[in-house]
């Protein structure tokens, strides 16, 4: 039985000048996979969570088409009517789902401090932080300027569009190998753009995108722009060995440009209270959804580099309500 907050069910609000303060017990930050899981169980566990849907309500898998691989769709659903199915299913048992950006967050005390919006504080006993990752672009103008027009950053979502195209697909890990062979089922002709003169990619996927015949690898190449008439690709500038003796400048004719160069975790307002991997995924205790915050749980992408599927990053997302509840339950035992 947990002792009562100062909270009767879901949260009590009340206005305090000259910032909007709000104390809740579970506060769950993203609304991917990760975050809607967590909040089906923790208001199935009655510790009333409040979640704030983050920019992109419903995460990255609001921008794929198809998803095939989710169990209990065998006929497939897209990415944005799942996570309509989950959000519903959050909402049955009283998840308290709103818009609102995480902003700021202060994790030195005992109660867990997040500011909505610049704005609006929460005070928290448990945080469940579900933001995600975002994909990485190299950073060139010419990104912006044909966003919508041929540049993307997910395959499996866009792929559809360029059948029968010829495609390049930026990176040489597992997401680029994995990008490549996938667009390669669809496209004429896939070029990979590989900066370096191997893969990182692990052994199997690099065999396997090497012995794909229409995929071409362009070893040691990179982009330095792109060309096309009304924010449409048409073709890539690329500079092969750059720096080097015998730099030279390569085209090639594309309709579509993959970008497979990683993802960024979304933890910079909390990486401050956090351990985090180089590249900044929040470390949690092995086997568990815990950080090194007492009360202050991660799930889904943000600390997932390596599967970031959206049944692992809801199967982490249970982890952490169930942690969240079994701290509280603990707290007031
Ligand atoms: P990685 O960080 O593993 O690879 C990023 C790739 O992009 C590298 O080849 C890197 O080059 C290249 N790159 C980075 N920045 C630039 C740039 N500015 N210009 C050109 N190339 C650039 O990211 P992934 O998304 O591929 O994988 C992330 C994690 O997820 C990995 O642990 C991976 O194993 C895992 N994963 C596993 C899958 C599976 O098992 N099925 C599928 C997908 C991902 P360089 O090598 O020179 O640094």
């Amino acid at each position: 039985m947990f002792k009562p907050l100062d909270l009767k069910e879901g949260s009590e609000k009340q206005t305090l000048q000259p910032t909007d303060v709000e104390r809740v017990k579970c506060l769950i930050i993203g609304s991917g996979p990760a975050g809607y899981t967590a909040a089906i169980y923790a208001s199935r566990a009655n510790i009333y969570p409040v979640m704030y849907e983050g920019l992109q309500p419903g995460g990255q898998l609001t921008t794929t088409t198809e998803v095939e691989n989710y169990p209990g769709y065998p006929e497939g659903v897209t990415g944005p009517v799942m996570m309509e199915d989950f959000k519903k299913q959050a909402q049955r048992f009283g998840a308290d789902v709103r818009w609102g950006m995480a902003t700021k967050a202060d994790f030195s005390g005992e109660i867990h401090k997040v500011w909505i919006d610049d704005s609006k504080l929460i005070e928290a006993e448990t945080v469940i932080i579900a933001t995600g990752a975002t994909a990485k672009y190299l950073g060139l103008d010419d990104e912006k300027k044909y966003a919508g027009g041929g540049v993307s950053a997910c395959a499996t979502c866009d792929g559809f569009f360029y059948r029968g195209k010829d495609v390049a697909v930026v990176g040489g890990g597992d997401t680029a190998a994995e990008e490549a062979m996938y667009l390669a089922g669809l496209c004429r002709k896939v070029y990979l753009i590989v900066r370096r003169d191997e893969l990182r990619a692990s052994k199997v996927m690099s065999e396997r995108v090497q012995r794909t015949p229409n995929v071409e690898i362009l070893w040691k190449h990179q982009t330095k722009g792109l060309t096309g008439d009304n924010g449409v690709v048409e073709g890539a500038v690329l500079v092969k060995n750059k720096g080097e003796a015998g730099e030279e400048e390569v085209k090639i004719k594309i309709d579509g440009f993959f970008l497979a160069i990683g993802h960024k975790p979304n933890s910079e307002i909390f990486a401050e209270f956090m351990d985090t991997d180089e590249v900044g995924y929040i470390k949690t205790i092995p086997g568990t959804s815990k950080t090194k915050v007492p009360g202050v749980f991660a799930c889904g992408d943000v600390q997932d580099s390596h599967y970031r599927q959206a049944v692992t990053a809801a199967g982490s997302g249970c982890m952490a309500a169930i942690d969240a509840e079994r701290y509280l339950s603990e707290k007031y035992s």
